[in-house]
């Protein structure tokens, strides 16, 4: 385990978060990683309980070994941690920076004080792997003759592509959009996960030996039968990209777009001319109403203050208030928000 008493020892900290000046004049990530020192620190939080909640089916999903890589962290061993990470994690980057780290919610530690910083510590591993070079592509070098389609570029496509492939599967990866990744890359801002990490991986599992085909849609462009004809099997990840929609009175008036309409405009015009181009639904110089105070509300917000500078004005003042950000009430201890 980390440090015997080091749950005794350390308080909980968080990374930080760039100011709110200075986050909505650009549209880079806005957390500030915290260093090492303090990293370790809260390694040598976990417990290392008998029954670690935060990795079992009420924690995290893909049963993670976080007590494994708490310790190796404590004890400055991170390509150990890295290794321990990659054995249930095909994506940790992503995770580390989006997942709602159910794993602080089920921690142990949790029911007394605040959660050890799982999610902070993951990202932090697979971060370092990065920097320091340690995460390469895994060549394959068998392959079995069988050839997988998989239509849909998001997560479940992206994973599912890394594992076949890594069996020696010849994966092709269809996406009827332009760009790889899903709502990695068009649901989800770039001020939360930035599309570089999503291209760093994409091309990793490209040297790999993946091949991916955009702007290509199944059903469309290429029919299943075709597909079945030519692959040996063919696996749909295609996501729900359909919005539930609001059958109000004027619902068709001008003006009101469904989140992902606006989001992924925003962040296609961003990637491909840095918003120089006039097609994309601009919050610029106008005032925006979110409906909706979730996730997806919260990067309608975000997106909206970054190219609009210009917000109905209550929900500025929630956003100052540092304890609250975009919380309308408390969270509870330890459980980390996306
Ligand atoms: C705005 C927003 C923010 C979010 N933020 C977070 C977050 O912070 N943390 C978190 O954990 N989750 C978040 N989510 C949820 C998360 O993004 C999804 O759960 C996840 O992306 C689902 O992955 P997927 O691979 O199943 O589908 P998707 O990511 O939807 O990918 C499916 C892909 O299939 C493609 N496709 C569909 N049909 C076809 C076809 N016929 N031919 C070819 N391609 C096709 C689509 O174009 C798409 O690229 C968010 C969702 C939204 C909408
Ligand atoms: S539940 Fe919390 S304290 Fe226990 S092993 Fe997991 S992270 Fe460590």
């Amino acid at each position: 385990m980390g440090k015997t008493i080091g749950f005794l020892e350390y308080k909980r900290v968080d990374e930080g978060n760039k100011k709110v000046e200075h986050r909505i004049k650009n549209y880079n990530e806005f957390t500030v990683p915290l260093e090492e020192k303090k990293l370790k620190e809260q390694g040598a939080r976990c417990m290392d309980c008998g029954v670690p909640f935060c990795q079992s089916s009420s924690g995290c999903p893909i049963d993670n070994l976080i007590p494994e890589w708490n310790d190796l962290v404590y004890n400055n061993e991170w390509k150990e941690a890295l290794q321990r990470l990659e054995k249930t994690n095909n994506f940790p980057e992503f995770t580390g920076r989006v997942c709602p780290a159910p794993c602080e919610g089920s921690c142990v530690l949790g029911l007394n004080n605040p959660a050890v910083t799982i999610k902070n510590i993951e990202l932090a591993i697979v971060d370092k792997g990065f920097e320091e070079g340690w995460i390469k592509p895994r060549l394959v070098n068998t392959r079995i003759e069988k050839k997988v389609a998989l239509v849909g570029s998001g997560p479940a496509g992206l994973a599912a592509a890394d594992e076949l492939n890594q069996i020696g599967y010849s994966v092709t990866v269809y996406e009827r959009s332009d760009r790889i990744g899903g709502l990695l890359m068009y649901g989800i801002p770039n001020m939360k996960l930035g599309k570089d990490v999503v291209d760093r991986r994409v091309d990793l599992l490209r040297q790999e030996g993946v091949e991916f085909i955009t702007n290509t849609d199944i059903g469309k462009d290429i029919s299943t039968k075709d597909l079945k004809k030519s692959f040996d099997a063919v696996v749909f990840t295609t996501g729900a990209t359909k919005a539930r929609d609001l059958p109000a009175e004027n619902r068709n008036a001008i003006g009101i777009y469904p989140a992902m309409e606006y989001l992924t405009s925003n962040t296609k015009s961003l990637l491909d001319n840095g918003y120089a181009d006039k097609s994309k639904l601009s919050a610029k110089g106008k005032n925006v109403i979110v409906i909706g105070g979730g996730d997806t509300g919260t990067d309608c917000i975000g997106t909206s203050l970054t190219t609009g500078r210009k917000i109905w004005s209550p929900i500025l003042k929630l956003m100052s208030q540092p304890s609250q950000r975009f919380r309308l009430s408390k969270p509870s201890p330890g459980q980390s928000g996306r």
